[in-house]
């Protein structure tokens, strides 16, 4: 979704698609990401895939909102995962 307008001020100042950093100790800087395992329950290879997020952020108020980069890869590989609820029954 790519926002106009900041939800919280309504400013037209609004940036999309701000990286957001995660950082790990001493190694190297990390996006910020959320993670899909489609075999929670497996000891190995849970079949985990991770999902850049990226940020709207408003020039003005400085509100800020996360998005997935790909919901639709994000959204398929959810439901293939074991257990999970199909958003679309809900
Ligand atoms: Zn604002």
């Amino acid at each position: 979704m790519k926002r106009k307008q900041c939800p919280k001020c309504n400013s037209g100042k609004v940036m999309h698609n701000v990286r957001v950093i995660d950082r790990n100790g001493e190694y190297q800087d990390m996006s910020l990401s959320v993670r899909v395992e489609r075999k929670p329950d497996a000891l190995l290879f849970k079949g985990a895939k991770d999902f850049e997020l990226k940020a709207l952020i408003c020039g003005d108020c400085g509100y800020a909102e996360l998005y997935a980069a790909d919901p639709g890869r994000l959204l398929q590989v959810y439901l293939s995962c074991e257990g999970s609820d199909d958003p679309q029954t809900k």
